[in-house]
């Protein structure tokens, strides 16, 4: 019987281990797993932490429902009945730009009629079709969007997204490595991005053609589309539920409180040693996975080889801070019909947005009351996600006073801090993976997977993971 050690029980540990268990299962193949998780919780950046009737992420708030890969592994788990999506309402996002809220456009129509740019802004958007390819190995989010769309769109849209996505900052992140699929566009429209939406279009309207005519043929009719961006989704208890349901299906493969220490290559195979609830120990294994983040990787190969352990350490991780306000509804005077919102760095705030936890989703605040959770540090602020509580209260409520005109305080606040929140994929991200891929090839049997590598979306991590598990179940054949 082989022996497989996955370390890390994050959601890409924890679904890696449950496919590699699926997989061998279906394929006949005996297998051990074995998951070791350094803290008494599984879920690691998913954490959904209920005080006082609030419902706090303190990490994602769901996962987006236009790939199929989450959504397929909550049918395997058997949990698709409990999937919640976020409310209507919350199709709206907000940008606030000199001094007030302003609503995202979401059609070309809409993007003419917006005041997100200016007239100037907004005229330079239609000559990105004469954009031309450069020659740069790896561009910057910024330079890129500068190339394609002009200044104004990167500072008052670009920008503020990648803060919202990645906590990062434009002028470092790689746009190949952050945003494939723009980089892919860029090459199919041969350098322009609405040549390629075009040609998109185009094909997209063939094939509709040809769905119509097969669908005359068939007797039953497909579901309705998810919009382009997707929609959020979750579960009445928060995002957790789902690394918990991973958890209960892993059974007795789990290892809570189980911090590993070192990995070692003997004679093919690995020895990893932990330290955990019954002292420190080690056993001997046929292949290994490792799930956790990267600079947590760095630490537990270099008794193996310290080329990989010198990549990981190039992958920087941002500071960020949380902070869940909870209000009467009743003193709230805004509507709160919307997802939230993002500023732009040059506006000059605090927080780097505001998410409107109660309007995306149900169940997140108790009856008469309303969950505000701001985000506040990033990788251009970093300083500020390690403020002192009550300068961090006072600067968040300022924010909210200059641009929701909440004068009212909350009923209730909580802070969390992450150190190391999110991998920050900067110029050379992929020259960093090619270097680990090669140097990994002379270790067979030990894989790595995670956020820190191949996106850090809750799909993204799925997805690498069930890669990474066939992977596994190849090896051991
Ligand atoms: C604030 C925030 C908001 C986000 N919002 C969204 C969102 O809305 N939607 C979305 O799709 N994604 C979101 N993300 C991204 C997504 O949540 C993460 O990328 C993903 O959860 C990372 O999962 P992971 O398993 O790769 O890593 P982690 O969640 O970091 O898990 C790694 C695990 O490894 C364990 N570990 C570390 N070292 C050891 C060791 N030596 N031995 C044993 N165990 C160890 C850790 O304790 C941890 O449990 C957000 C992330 C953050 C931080």
């Amino acid at each position: 019987m082989k022996n497989i050690v996955v370390i890390g029980g994050g959601i890409s540990g924890l679904t890696t281990a449950f496919y590699i268990k699926k997989l061998s299962r279906d394929a006949g193949r005996e297998v051990t797993v074995t998951l070791f998780e350094a803290s008494g919780r599984v879920g690691g950046k998913i954490w959904s932490d209920k005080q006082n009737g609030y419902l706090c992420e303190v990490g994602a708030n769901g996962f987006l429902d236009n790939k199929p890969f989450t959504l397929k592994l909550c049918d395997e788990l058997g949990i698709e009945d409990k999937l919640l999506p976020s409310n209507e309402n919350a199709r709206t996002r907000f940008i606030y730009i000199n001094g007030k809220l302003r609503e995202l456009p979401s059609s070309p129509k809409d993007f003419v009629f917006s005041d997100i740019l200016s007239l100037k802004g907004k005229l330079r958007i239609p000559l990105e079709i004469f954009t031309k390819s450069v020659d740069e190995e790896d561009e910057t989010i910024a330079d890129f969007v500068k190339r394609h769309l002009g200044e104004e769109a990167l500072r008052n849209l670009v920008a503020p997204m990648v803060s919202g996505v990645f906590a990062g900052d434009p002028y470092r992140m790689s746009l190949k490595s952050a945003f494939p699929v723009m980089h892919q566009l860029e090459r199919e429209g041969n350098g322009s991005l609405i040549r390629a939406a075009i040609g998109r279009m185009k094909k997209a309207k063939e094939m509709k053609k040809k769905a119509k005519l097969e669908q005359k043929k068939r007797t039953y009719k497909p579901g309705g589309a998810a919009g382009p961006g997707g929609v959020l989704t979750s579960f009445p208890d928060g995002i957790e539920y789902l690394p918990r349901a991973l958890q209960k299906a892993l059974g007795d493969s789990m290892r809570l409180n189980t911090r590993v220490t070192r990995v070692e290559r003997r004679d093919g195979r690995y020895i990893v040693a932990y330290d955990g609830e019954q002292g420190p120990g080690a056993i001997e294994v046929d292949g290994v996975v490792v799930a956790t983040p990267a600079y947590s990787a760095a630490g537990l190969m270099k008794y193996m080889d310290e080329k990989i352990t010198s990549y990981l350490e190039k992958i920087p991780y941002t500071k960020l801070a949380l902070i869940c306000f909870g209000y009467d509804r009743s003193k709230i005077h805004h509507d709160l019909k919307g997802f939230g919102f993002l500023v732009p760095f040059e506006e000059n705030k605090t927080i780097l947005g505001s998410l409107w936890d109660s309007s995306i989703f149900k169940y997140r605040a108790p009856e008469g009351k309303v969950l505000l959770r701001m985000m506040v540090g990033g990788a251009r602020a970093e300083d500020k996600a390690m403020l002192r509580d009550d300068d961090l209260i006072e600067a968040v409520k300022q924010d909210l006073r200059d641009s929701m005109g909440i004068e009212a305080q909350p009923v209730f606040i909580k802070i969390y801090r992450h150190r190391k929140a999110i991998p920050q994929y900067n110029a050379g991200h992929s020259n960093i993976l090619d270097r680990l891929d090669r140097r990994l090839e002379e270790y067979k049997g030990m894989f790595l997977t995670g956020s820190a590598y191949r996106g850090v979306g809750t799909n993204d991590c799925v997805n690498h993971a069930r890669i990474t598990a066939e992977k596994v179940v190849n090896y051991i054949k």
